[in-house]
């Protein structure tokens, strides 16, 4: 393999591991100016031997803290590479917030932004700076040495990984777990949601009764605030106690605003087709049915951080988020810095994403020239 030393010291297009078809094919191309119709011919011929195209910094994963992490690496010069994903943890590129309407709580928005028209204004920002940006997804890492070692979808079966990266931003973020309750397809982001924080100041919520499911810390702190524009707040928990911690649940039970029905559970949803107005609920003891009347409901039965691809190789916590040292994006591994809802449990929000990313460029730009400096 290359040297991160070596590699610095080559033009971008040499920058493959020695021993690859694609290193040879550039050199020799290069050097005896080859058409670029037979140096194409080369690199479709070298790609079906699985050529791994070696970069100094790869970013996976493209929601805000992908997307600002590589805003910061471009701009230092450092031609990092995105791989975005194809709906990858079933997000399109973009991440999450391709999945919702106003966002208003990203700062430089007064009158709010679309999710999409934001991921889209963050996308062209990287692309300006140089990021190149690769719609596929990374399917398999091997992080054992340096450089780590990525294989896009469809290639996992293969020996040689597909790309290579002397350092890594991982920032795959992560989704809340929904029940996929009948109607929630057409209700959810109509009434239904799994973010307090984003949506509950919404008009659509306003002085409105609205549930809350889970019985968890997060649940306790979600109908807490939920309560600010509520008129009232139903919290529902399957079993016969909360999880939360005794100060949360007492804060959540002597609230005037918020009643907590245990043993029960939403079975449905329903609508006037166009936003959520009531809950079927069912109690886990009779098993009697009876209809809620509320305009929002909000999960916070937990989220599922995208660390699939990492685990066993990286310190994660009990939960699967990818552990950090605290105040930085720096892990268990030398070179893979995370960024993002990936490593965040606590805010999730576009803006500590954001902010991560930038941590994690500044971090890996640091890294890459230290580890120069002394290679
Ligand atoms: C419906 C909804 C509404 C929200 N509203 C708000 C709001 O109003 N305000 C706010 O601040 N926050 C909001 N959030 C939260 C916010 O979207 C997240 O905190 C933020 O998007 C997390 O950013 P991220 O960069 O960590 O990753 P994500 O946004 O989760 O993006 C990760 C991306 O990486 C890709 N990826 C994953 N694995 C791979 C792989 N192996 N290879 C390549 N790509 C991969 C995924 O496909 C995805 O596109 C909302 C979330 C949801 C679900």
């Amino acid at each position: 393999m290359i040297t991160l030393e070596q590699s610095t010291h080559l033009p971008c297009e040499y920058k493959y591991p020695v021993h690859s078809y694609s290193f040879v094919i550039s050199m020799y191309s290069r050097l005896f100016r080859l058409p670029s119709t037979t140096r194409r011919t080369f690199h479709t011929l070298s790609a079906l031997n699985m050529p791994a195209n070696h970069r100094k910094v790869t970013i996976i994963g493209s929601g805000p803290a992908g997307h600002t992490a590589a805003i910061y690496l471009a701009r230092a010069n450092l031609e990092p590479t995105m791989f975005e994903g194809m709906m990858a943890n079933g997000f399109a590129p973009g991440g999450q917030l391709t999945t919702t309407t106003d966002v208003e709580n990203f700062p430089g928005f007064p009158e709010g932004v679309l999710g999409g028209e934001l991921m889209d204004k963050l996308r062209a920002q990287s692309e300006r700076f140089g990021t190149e940006i690769i719609t596929e997804t990374i399917s398999k890492v091997d992080l054992s040495s340096r450089p780590f070692k990525l294989w896009r979808e469809g290639n996992e079966e293969e020996s040689e990984p597909t790309d290579t990266s002397d350092a890594l931003v991982f920032s795959t973020g992560a989704s809340a777990k929904r029940m996929f309750l009948p109607g929630e397809d057409k209700y959810w982001q109509n009434g239904i949601s799994a973010c307090a924080v984003c949506d509950g100041a919404v008009p659509i919520f306003r002085k409105k009764p609205l549930a809350v499911i889970g019985g968890g810390d997060s649940a306790a702190e979600e109908a807490i605030y939920l309560t600010k524009y509520a008129s009232h707040v139903y919290v529902l928990v399957r079993r016969d106690q909360l999880r939360a911690s005794k100060v949360m649940a007492d804060r959540l039970l002597k609230h005037p605003k918020v009643t907590v029905l245990f043993n029960t559970q939403a079975t449905s949803t329903h609508g006037d087709g166009s936003l959520l107005n009531a809950l079927t609920i069912k109690s886990t003891i009779s098993g009697e049915e009876t209809k809620l009347d509320v305009n929002g409901l909000f999960y916070a039965i937990g989220h599922e951080p995208a660390t699939a691809l990492v685990k066993g190789q990286i310190e994660l916590d009990n939960e699967g988020y990818i552990l950090t040292q605290p105040g930085s994006s720096l892990t268990s591994i030398e070179g893979f810095f995370a960024a993002g809802d990936v490593q965040d449990k606590r805010y999730r929000q576009a803006i500590t994403s954001a902010g991560s990313g930038c941590m994690a460029a500044l971090d890996a730009e640091r890294w890459l020239s230290e580890h120069e400096a002394t290679e």
